[in-house]
């Protein structure tokens, strides 16, 4: 209640949303109570006592098989809402686990210190910290991706950043970038990596990175070596979060993107708007976006399977990587994190 500024603002933000999950679960408990009142309506009596079944059952075998379809039903609805209540749930503790850990890095920058674990201070005072990070869809690299950006002092380089901000500039790359998505073509390699190229050359970047949403393949991996050792640089650490399929189906639902221009993209949990359910940017509708669904989740993680083990291995025979698990609350994966890559480093 004392919390002041930025903190109070993310308060007043997860009530809002809270409000809107309860609507959302009394409007699901008023739908199941009217499926389960439906079918008690006696069949035929609104088509004017047409009463012959079609399938010529005498009327007590109809009877019979309506109310085990009854029970049928009612059987998967109840699954069904089970297994939302335990999403809601797996996924409002993992927000209020982000909440806590953004107030306590909050009041660590208030009370004048730069990060909040020891080993921190050794990566911060480092020339080079150019840092990948790799790891399964949903195993938590975008929520660790900011903590670790502001912990460390480095900037973030993130993939969808570079590609919206080319595309929405309209430089020579986004422009070619463009051509490729609309045809649903997959981007080649050297044009990711000539999107990747400037960024790293920016000031702010001198000194290090925090890399996200690349390398994808092996050839990528080592085209990033190419243009790094260019400037004599090279990767020093790579990141590697790892997490049980299943939780990461879990950290998925969340996701959510805007019906009016599906560039606006948020997350109940990790990227909450600050109006349930309505978009921040244009005020639009959000929805669970398709490509969100178990199918297509199952998907892109079999994606990441196939390619993720020749990159880390490559980096592993050079010595590069840390392997640490992206479980448990956010800020003890930082914590592992940091020290991992202190670790890797030392
Ligand atoms: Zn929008």
């Amino acid at each position: 209640r004392q919390l002041a500024g930025d903190d109070r603002e993310i308060r007043l933000q997860w009530q809002e949303r809270w409000k809107g999950v309860k609507l959302s679960m009394s409007r699901r408990a008023t739908a199941r109570r009217t499926v389960r009142l439906q079918p008690t309506t006696p069949q035929g009596s609104e088509v004017g006592g047409t009463t012959d079944p079609p399938n010529q059952l005498s009327s007590r075998d109809g009877s019979k098989a309506v109310t085990e379809a009854r029970k049928a039903a009612a059987r998967i609805l109840d699954a069904a809402h089970y297994e939302a209540q335990e999403i809601l749930f797996s996924a409002r503790q993992r927000a209020d686990e982000i909440v806590q850990a953004a107030e306590r890095m909050f009041a660590s920058t208030a009370s004048g210190r730069p990060h909040l674990f020891p080993a921190s201070a050794r990566l911060r005072s480092r020339d080079s910290l150019r840092i990948v990070l790799m790891g399964p869809p949903g195993g938590g690299k975008g929520t660790q991706h900011r903590f670790l950006t502001k912990e460390l002092g480095v900037p973030s380089v993130h993939l969808g950043d570079l590609l919206r901000r080319n595309i929405t500039e309209g430089t020579d790359t986004g422009i070619a970038v463009k051509r490729y998505i609309d045809q649903g073509l997959l981007i080649p390699d050297e044009l990711l990596i000539e999107l990747l190229r400037p960024r790293l050359a920016e000031p702010d970047a001198e000194r290090g990175f925090l890399l996200d949403g690349l390398p994808r393949n092996l050839a990528q991996a080592e085209l990033i070596d190419e243009i790094l050792a260019l400037d004599a640089k090279s990767v020093d650490v790579v990141l590697d979060i790892e997490i049980p399929r299943e939780e990461a189906f879990k950290r998925y639902a969340g996701r959510r993107i805007c019906t009016r221009d599906s560039s606006h993209v948020s997350h109940t949990t990790y990227a909450p708007t600050k109006r349930y359910g309505i978009c921040d940017v244009c005020g639009g509708r959000l929805a669970l976006r398709q490509d969100d669904s178990r199918e297509i989740i199952g998907m892109r993680w079999e994606a990441w399977e196939s390619s993720a083990p020749p990159i880390i291995e490559k980096y592993k025979t050079e010595g590069r990587v840390t392997l640490i698990s992206g479980l448990g609350p956010v800020l003890d994966v930082t914590e592992r994190a940091v020290n991992a890559i202190a670790e890797c480093l030392d």
